[in-house]
This record gives structure tokens, sequence and C-alpha cells, in this order.
């Protein structure tokens, strides 16, 4: 822990400065809570909104469905978390301050160790006019899923027609929960490949059956390179109309890592070592979404709400070993399974263990929306359990990457371990 030598009669604490509450910033805290004392750890959690946010039901947000909208500060309720609602809006990495606009003024916080759990959103630069004219499923604000479900009723009333660009598994639940929440509503599906295509034949198959009982639209192989006032066009010159768009043609983290300085890829995810640290900055840590790995821990990392949990825990379990002086492990997980809603009653889940490869079995229907929810629930509820239970998560292929590399070193064939940076308090 950091020592304050000079003032020796003040109880010296270090002071960790978590941004984001989402499944990966909030697991991060709720962990870290069980693994420190308020003796020795302060922690700050700051998120732009006073409650979680379950990003994994905006698409049902938007068609209307009544969703549960847990308070931060409740969850973190006699914790040595102190909960601030603000937007950090600049990191001063060399001054270990961040700046944080709340509701009621503009603060400067100081950090020993800094938390990036921000998440991403729809990337809007992605072609021209969708900044400008389409909804995405950020959920507040303009043109958000909030703004999306005032909307759609009346549209809806009238048969008006609602444009989904993307066929990536955002784009299929948005359809197909449009589609079977307003039957009357005129639901299009524009993709470049085909409706989940990156799934496999089989997945897609069924993913685009269902998306065509349910009425909607498909404009398969179908690029969009203009989002209009009304209509999209597609680099065949072909214009649909619309009334509204809704875009998910993919995530990019904020801007706020490369802003800072720190080393980003093309998605502005920050950097980060095995053990979860910003490159050449051991005090600054990044999690989920607004992270990647530079070196790829033996499976492909996805932004997604699972590898946002695991990357959570897996960053607080780093920083508390660092904190106690011990040698952390280097970042290790396998994929267990995925499912993809396709509108209400009904889902597609599958099997993706190890390395997030779509294999059988398959789950559909009534079962596979089920096994949809439970997933959905437990990640929510994830961070409560975190609570009741300090170090109740636990993850597929936690050691698989230690034992792959015992393995190695036993046969020799070392060289991609070798080549790794696992000296942690480097
Ligand atoms: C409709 C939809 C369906 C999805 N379905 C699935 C699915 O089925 N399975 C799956 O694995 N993934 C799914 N995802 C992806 C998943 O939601 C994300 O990968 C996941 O939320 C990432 O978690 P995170 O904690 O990194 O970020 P987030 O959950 O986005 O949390 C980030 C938090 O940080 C806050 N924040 C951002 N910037 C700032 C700032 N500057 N200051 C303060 N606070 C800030 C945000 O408000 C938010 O609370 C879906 C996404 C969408 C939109």
């Amino acid at each position: 822990m950091k020592r304050l030598t000079n003032q020796p009669t003040e109880r010296p604490t270090t002071h960790v400065l978590v941004l984001g509450a989402g499944y990966a910033g909030l697991l991060f805290t709720m962990r870290l809570v069980g693994k420190t004392s308020a003796k020795d750890v302060r922690i700050t959690l700051v998120n732009d909104a006073p409650h979680f946010t379950e990003r994994l039901r905006m698409h049902q947000y938007a068609a209307n469905q009544t969703l549960t909208w847990r308070s931060l500060p409740r969850m973190l309720a006699k914790t040595h978390v102190a909960f601030i609602e603000g937007k950090a809006t600049h990191i001063d990495v060399g001054g270990r301050a961040v700046t944080v606009e709340t509701p009621a003024q503009t603060r400067t916080i100081s950090f020993d160790y800094l938390v990036l759990a921000i998440g991403s959103l729809t990337d809007r630069d992605r072609s021209p006019g969708v900044a400008e004219y389409a909804y995405t499923l950020a959920p507040r604000g303009p043109l958000s899923a909030a703004a999306l479900r005032e909307k759609l009723p009346a549209l809806a009333q009238r048969g008006g027609r609602v444009v989904v660009v993307g066929g990536g598994p955002t784009g299929v639940e948005s359809a197909a929960e449009l589609a079977s929440s307003y039957p009357r509503l005129k639901v299009h599906l524009v993709t470049e490949g085909k409706p989940g295509g990156a799934f496999g034949k089989d997945i897609s198959e069924y993913m685009g059956r269902t998306l065509t009982r349910l009425g909607v639209q498909m404009h398969a192989e179908a690029t969009v390179t203009a989002v209009g006032a009304d209509g999209v066009t597609t680099a065949a010159g072909e214009a649909i109309p619309y009334d509204v768009c809704l875009w998910t043609g993919g995530f990019v983290a904020p801007t706020l890592a490369r802003d800072a300085g720190l080393a980003v890829n093309g998605h502005n995810q920050a950097l980060v070592d095995p053990f979860m640290r910003a490159l050449g900055h051991p005090e600054v840590y990044a999690v989920g979404d607004a992270a990647h790995p530079q070196e790829d821990p033996g499976v492909p990392v996805r932004m997604s709400a699972v590898t946002a949990t695991i990357l959570g825990a897996h960053g607080a379990d780093c920083l508390s070993a660092i904190l106690h002086g011990k040698m952390p492990h280097p970042l290790s997980f396998a994929y267990l399974g995925q499912g993809i809603a396709l509108g209400r009653g009904n889902a597609i889940g599958f099997n993706n263990y190890p390395d997030d490869k779509p294999r059988h079995p398959y789950f559909t229907g009534w079962l596979g929306f089920q096994g949809r929810e439970f997933f959905v629930r437990l990640l929510t509820d994830m961070p409560g359990y975190e609570r009741r239970w300090p170090g109740f998560f636990y993850w597929p292929g936690k050691r698989r990457y230690l034992a792959a590399r015992k393995h190695l070193a036993q046969t020799g064939g070392d060289q991609v371990s070798r080549n790794r940076t696992l000296d942690p308090v480097r």
C-alpha cells in the first residue's frame, strides 16, 4: 500500500478511482471491496447515471418493455465506496487526476490508481448521415433507445417503417424485438452479409427464418453507404426509405483514453497488459469494452458483457494482488456459450467453448429464451453476489493460460510465452 511517511498520524490509504459502473466497472468495484479494507483503500466510483444500465436489454427498452433500474448508491451502501454521479471529461495521467462534470459542479479528483471501465458506444462515424439522422441503442439522450421508445408507439399505430442497419447480434435482436412487439410496424433489416453471418450457416439460417416469420423484410448483402433524413442508400445504389433508422453497425470505446495519450487500438480501446494495466502506465487499469489486451490470452477478446465481467473481475484480482505485494496471474479465460434474443419468448443459444466458435448443441425457442434470460439476469446480479460472497465470481478457463505455459515450458516449445510481458511489477 502507499505509505505517507511524512504524515505519521494520518492513516495512509490508497485511492482507487473507478470510471464507469457497467458490467466491468461495477464488478471490479464490488470485488475490490471484498479484497481490501477501508483502513487501507478508499474507492471512488464515478458513473454518468445514478443507476446500473442493463445494456443487454436496450433493444427491449426501446420496444417499450419495463426494465429495473438498480440504484448504484443503494447497491454500494455500507461499503467503502464513495459514489459520484458525473461524467469524466478529462484524464491527466501524469498529474494523476480526472476532471468530472457532476450535475452540480466540475470537480477534479486525484487518484493513486485509475480504473477505466467506460464501456463502448455505437460507432456513429461509420457512414455519412448516421450521426445526424440515425437512432442508436444508447440508453439516453437524443436519438437514443429512450427517444425511440417514445416515438415507436405512434409510428406503429400508423404502420410506419423502421430500417435497422446491421446484421450482427444487436441488429438481429433489435429487428426481432421491434417486429414482435409492434406487429403493425414495417421492419426492414439491411446487412452487409447475411443476418448473423458471423455465427455460421446453421445459426444464420435459423435467424433468417425467424426474422422472416416475424415479418421482417431482409436486405442481405447490402452495404449502407449513406443515411439521409428519410432513407438509406446502399453501395448498389438502392434507396430504402424509412420513418426511423436504427443504426447498429459496431461499437467503439469513448475517446477518453485516446485523448489522455494512452495507447489505444482503432476502436479507441486502451491497450492493456495481461494484468489489465494500460501500456506504460502501471497506475492505470482498463477493463471491459474500454480495454483490449495487447497480447491475446489464447482466445479472441471481443466486446461483450460476458468478457467485460471477466475482465472486471480479473482487473480487481490483479490490483488487489499488487496492493498486497503479491504476484497477480495473467489474463486467462474461455468462452462458454452465447445467447441471442429473437423477439419475445424466442432466442438461439449455443456452445462456444472455449474459443468463441459456435458449436452444437443449439437451443432455440422457449428453451433458448429461458437460457438467455438466465445469463442476462446472472450478469446483472453478479455484483450483488460478489458483494454478499466476496470472490464468488469464477470464470471458465481461469487457469488455462498458466497451464499452457507450464506444458510448453516442459516440452521446450515456449517461444510464444517467452515473448510475453509477464512481469507484473514493471
Ligand atoms: C442492445 C444490446 C444487446 C447486447 N447484447 C449482448 C449479449 O447478449 N451478450 C453480451 O455479452 N453482450 C451484449 N451486448 C454488449 C454489452 O452490452 C457490452 O459489451 C457491455 O455492456 C460492456 O460492458 P462494460 O462494463 O465494458 O460497459 P458498459 O456496460 O457500457 O458500462 C459502461 C458504464 O460507464 C459509463 N460511462 C461511460 N462513459 C463515462 C464517463 N466519461 N464518465 C462516467 N461514466 C461513464 C456508462 O454510462 C456505463 O454505465 C449488447 C449490447 C447492446 C447495446
